[in-house]
């Protein structure tokens, strides 16, 4: 075994592979950009090395840093996680050139599997069946046209260097070829810089199955059965599970015969997906799944088969790569219960999935597993993390076990609504959604059947009275007293006097809400002009079955109800009472207690300065100096001060620095 590797990779997978080879008392190098210096994964890694900016061309892809960085460390091989250089057969030849190895198949195999084309043609001679259609060199439009004739349409045009679902067109109708084709072209042009493309018939309520291929360097190919990820947006995965649902006897041993011939007639070593895509219209039937392409790398959906089998895969590829056999023979692979993968991702589902970045001011996951239900939280990110517009948007990946398919996916619901994201828009109400829908949940899944259920999955609940009142509550801190024994802590000293009621104004999306909130009789009891008055926090007013939550974070507060959040903006008072202060004083932006004063009358103060602390609501607040000034009136520590009490007046014109 090797005794320290290097990461080439970031984020939630850096994170994986690193907890498996400290697991297995493997050394760990990690690398970094710019961005990335106090990353989760360069926190967790025994060494770290910077290799460049934030950009990934100036330090994830340069093969050159990346190799340089192991060389420096002493580290034995790389691990290339997914994407980035992990199916880079150059990359590969580099690693090997420099006396390291790669933790991961041949150059040569991932050259046979590169381009789409090729490998169909290879896989066709390998008796692997391939999706009806043509994948040859000639690529004019009268060929390509008459091709897709041929085939029978609905067909699918397929940039052969694609990826990621670029440079893909379906096409229903003949006149619509020509310009589909130069569509995909361009697209495939400038993502790839190969404008070359196959066209294969369209297939029929498409779902995408693949399997987990395992191979060593003495020969042996195994599979680890399969996973369905038909769940797709715009091909993309979006929820992946295994087994796939509706799996028979007959359909699996087809599949996995057919996968474990692909990986065996390339002699490949290490973790492999091979893709196939399936004719759903009639159940699952061993005629009807084509081979699509294979992945020559660890997957991003991965765990959901760790889940099943109980293997980790990460370690078979550090044993494999490290010269040893297989661990395990087919006969010793067993399948056990249903496993579901969630990708949590920051984006506006709602905004048609624009991807989001920001702070993550709140991040929280369910502490535990829900009943019944093992999990296991993917990420590479901590509360407080960025998220950058450098890098893939995802957040976690949230994967759940339970003894059957429908326990797993009443879990996944669970502990979906058990996740808290505040600071970055993310998707978790989105997941949740698609979980619950009466398709998904059916098993009934094809790669259209988030297209055609997107409005429902998307539109979050409205926000209620309910949300609204434990927004307003949260925003005024009266939540607060209600967790201290005290009740009356917050307002010690005049609460018992002044029964206070504070207004707020809150700002829903483009949506300006007002109300207030007091305390009666020990409890908050919130205001709203329309929604009439509730005196406490109240449950959801979707059934009370999950209670709603709050967080606070600067400038906002987020409202969980179940798997979906609400986002309220808080105009700051301090600023108003700063900017309204502009003239002759400076007044209490609510009831408090001046705790401490820092200037005294006929002082000269600079805009910016601290003069005393209020403290209100059970929070200190600094006020501070709106402008250059000399102080006429400053209220007196210890006092009480109400509302639009003048706290501080300034002399009418602006005392003139003076300088010593
Ligand atoms: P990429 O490499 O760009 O991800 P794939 O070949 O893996 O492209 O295909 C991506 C997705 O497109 C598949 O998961 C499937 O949903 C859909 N797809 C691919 N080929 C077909 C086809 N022949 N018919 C219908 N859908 C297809």
């Amino acid at each position: 075994m090797f005794s320290k590797i290097l990461i080439a990779n970031r984020g939630e997978i850096a994170a994986r592979v690193i907890r498996t080879a400290r697991r297995m008392g493997v050394k760990t190098v990690a690398v970094h950009s710019d961005a990335d210096a106090r990353a989760l994964h360069v926190a967790m890694a025994d060494e770290a090395v910077h290799i460049g900016a934030s950009p990934v061309g100036e330090s994830y892809l340069v093969a050159e840093k990346i190799i340089a960085a192991a060389k420096a460390t002493g580290a034995e091989a790389i691990h290339p996680g997914y994407g980035f250089l992990s199916e880079n057969p150059d990359f590969v030849d580099q690693v090997t050139a420099a006396g390291l190895v790669f933790i991961g198949p041949s150059a040569a195999s991932i050259r046979a599997m590169g381009l789409k084309d090729a490998a169909k043609r290879l896989m066709e001679k390998a008796g692997v069946p391939v999706v009806p259609g043509y994948h040859g060199e000639a690529q004019e439009y009268v060929l390509l046209a008459s091709k897709a004739r041929e085939i029978g349409y609905p067909v699918l045009i397929k940039a052969r260097a694609g990826g990621g679902g670029k440079g893909m067109r379906r096409v229903d109708h003949p006149d619509d070829f020509q310009d589909a084709l130069a569509g995909a072209r361009r697209e495939a042009k400038a993502a790839f810089g190969d404008d070359r493309v196959l066209v294969e018939k369209y297939v029929d309520k498409p779902r995408h199955i693949e399997v987990q291929v395992f191979g060593d360097n003495f020969g042996t190919v195994v599979h680890l059965f399969e996973r369905d990820c038909s769940a797709q947006r715009r091909h993309q995965k979006v929820i992946e599970e295994a087994p796939a649902p509706g799996m028979t006897p007959e359909m699996r041993k087809a599949m996995t015969d057919a996968a474990v011939k692909a990986a065996a007639a390339i002699a490949y070593s290490g973790a492999g997906t091979i893709e196939f895509i399936v004719d759903g219209s009639d159940g699952l039937r061993p005629d009807r799944f084509w081979f699509m392409e294979m992945n020559t790398r660890l997957q991003v959906e991965h765990p959901v088969t760790e889940m099943i089998t109980g293997i980790d895969l990460v370690e078979w590829q550090l044993r494999v790569a490290s010269g040893e056999p297989l661990p395990a023979t087919q006969e010793q692979i067993r399948l056990s219960g249903h496993a579901f993968e969630a990708r949590i991702y920051a984006e506006d589902p709602a905004k048609g999935f624009l991807p989001a970045t920001g702070t993550l001011h709140h991040l929280a996951f369910p502490g535990d597993a829900p009943a019944g239900a093992s999990m296991r939280i993917e990420t590479g990110v901590r509360p407080g993390d960025a998220i950058s517009p450098f890098y893939d948007p995802m957040i976690a990946k949230l994967v759940v076990h339970a003894a059957s398919r429908p326990a797993a996916l009443a879990a996944l619901g669970a502990a979906l609504e058990q996740t808290e994201i505040a600071g970055s828009t993310a998707n978790v109400g989105f997941l949740a959604a698609l979980a619950a829908d009466a398709d998904f949940a059916a098993g009934d899944v094809d790669t259209g059947l988030i297209g055609r259920h997107q409005e429902t999955l998307v539109t979050a609940p409205a926000a209620g009275a309910a949300v609204v009142e434990t927004a307003l509550l949260a925003a005024s801190g009266l939540d607060r007293a209600e967790a201290s024994d005290d009740p009356w802590s917050a307002f010690a000293g005049y609460a018992h006097f002044n029964p206070i009621a504070r207004r707020l104004k809150l700002l829903h999306g483009e949506t300006e809400i007002a109300g207030s909130v007091s305390m009666i009789d020990g409890r908050p009891r919130v205001s709203l002009p329309l929604a009439g008055t509730v005196d406490d926090r109240g449950g959801s007013g979707r059934g009370g079955a999950a209670a709603l939550r709050t967080v606070r974070w600067p400038g906002h507060v987020t409202v969980f109800d179940g798997a979906w959040n609400h986002d309220f903006t808080v105009p700051d008072p301090l600023a108003s009472a700063a900017d309204a202060a502009a003239g002759g004083s400076l007044r209490a932006p609510m009831p408090g207690l001046v705790k401490l004063v820092r200037a005294a009358v006929g002082d000269t103060v600079g805009k910016g300065q601290p003069l005393l602390v209020l403290e209100a609501m059970k929070m200190e607040h600094t006020i501070t100096a709106p402008h250059d000034g000399q102080i006429a009136g400053i209220v007196a520590e210890g006092s009480q001060v109400a509302d639009g009490t003048v706290l501080v007046s300034f002399e009418e014109a602006p005392a003139l620095a003076v300088a010593g």
